[in-house]
């Protein structure tokens, strides 16, 4: 067999440290891969005055997966979000956000296995908008839906809920209100789910999705969503299950995919050696999986459970005293 090359993206803030620590995992669990390196966000605007250099797309486009710390977008104009040209570009159209209870956290809840699926490359994230006043304080933004993304994520989400055994999906919209583009949405998801009758298909309305998630989250399966909803929910999932430092975020695509955590670069952390690199981690588990990989994967989950439930060297957001560096090295040990 060849070694599988996959492109590495360190990142920003706290994202070279946590890709440091996922790289060593992999390596002990005897994964085997050859690591290409490539720079983006902030890193590479100081390096090349480009947050997405061509090399880096060039790498992407070849290695077909990649590894991703997370990027700083800088704030202000005309800086569009790295993340999601880069969604747009390999039109990476599904991000998987799944969210499991570990023994040992610190959430509300032990008894969560929730997956939403987002739209990645639609919806409010079109990059369609602009200030429409000549004194600049007037601005509006367009949402944009169509049949055939609609169709694609939700198709998704009931091929990945057999395909993983879960039995629920529940679209979420706000189609009472967005009448033309969650309106659409919702249609295309009510066509979709009589497509699958052996599979349980509810609706929600965000708002009390919001509300459902807090109060009673064990109702929920899988949740398919479009692009603002599903990255404001995910965030609200993370938090069921002991923080961001708990959440991975897989983008695939037809021809690529790339891996990464739902949190950003977390500069009030970073460089501090205090950031739980087992979001990143559980995206490069997602990414095992994808790569058909299941033995590895659950040889590092059953690894990251452990270090958790039995408190070894945890990080803070975990209720430990430990940093980075040591989390990995009780991880490192068991595998
Ligand atoms: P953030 O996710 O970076 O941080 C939010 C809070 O969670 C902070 O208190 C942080 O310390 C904590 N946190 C995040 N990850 C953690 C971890 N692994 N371990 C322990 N604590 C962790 O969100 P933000 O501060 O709003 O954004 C910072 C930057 O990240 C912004 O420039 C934003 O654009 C970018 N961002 C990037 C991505 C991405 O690349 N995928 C995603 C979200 C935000």
């Amino acid at each position: 067999m060849t070694q599988q090359t996959i492109t590495i993206i360190p990142g920003d803030g706290i994202g070279p440290s946590i890709i440091d620590s996922c790289i060593k995992v992999l390596d002990k669990a005897g994964c085997d891969f050859n690591y290409e390196f490539s720079d983006a966000g902030l890193t590479a605007f100081k390096k090349s005055g480009d947050l997405v250099p061509e090399e880096t797309l060039t790498l992407i486009e070849k290695n077909k997966i990649c590894l991703k710390g997370p990027l700083t977008t800088p704030v202000g104009e005309g800086f569009t979000s790295i993340n999601v040209t880069l969604r747009k570009k390999f039109q990476l159209y599904a991000n998987l956000r799944p969210v499991t209870s570990f023994k040992g956290t610190r959430a509300r809840y032990d008894n969560i296995d929730i997956l939403t699926i987002r739209e990645n490359t639609e919806g409010m994230y079109s990059g369609l908008g602009q200030t429409v006043s000549a004194d600049g304080e007037t601005a509006e933004a367009m949402s944009l839906i169509t049949r055939e993304g609609a169709e694609r994520i939700v198709e998704f989400a009931y091929q990945t809920a057999i395909k993983e055994g879960r039995k629920k999906v529940t679209a979420v919209h706000k189609a009472n209100i967005l009448k033309s583009t969650s309106g659409l949405f919702l249609k295309v998801a009510r066509e979709v789910a009589s497509r699958y009758p052996e599979i349980e298909s509810t609706e929600m309305i965000v708002d009390n999705c919001c509300m459902q998630l807090v109060m009673n989250p064990e109702q929920f399966d899988v949740i398919v969503t479009t692009n603002l909803f599903g990255d404001i929910l995910s965030d609200l999932c993370a938090g069921l299950v002991g923080g961001l430092g708990m959440a991975p975020g897989a983008n695939i695509g037809k021809d690529c995919a790339i891996f990464e955590a739902v949190h950003g670069s977390a500069p009030d952390i970073a460089g501090k050696n205090l950031a739980n690199p087992t979001s990143v981690i559980l995206a490069a588990i997602q990414m095992l999986e994808y790569m058909g990989m299941d033995d590895k994967a659950t040889l590092i989950r059953d690894a990251i459970a452990d270090v958790i439930e039995t408190g070894d060297r945890t990080t803070r957001d975990l209720g430990g005293e430990h940093g980075t560096t040591d989390f990995t090295e009780a991880l490192l040990e068991r595998l």
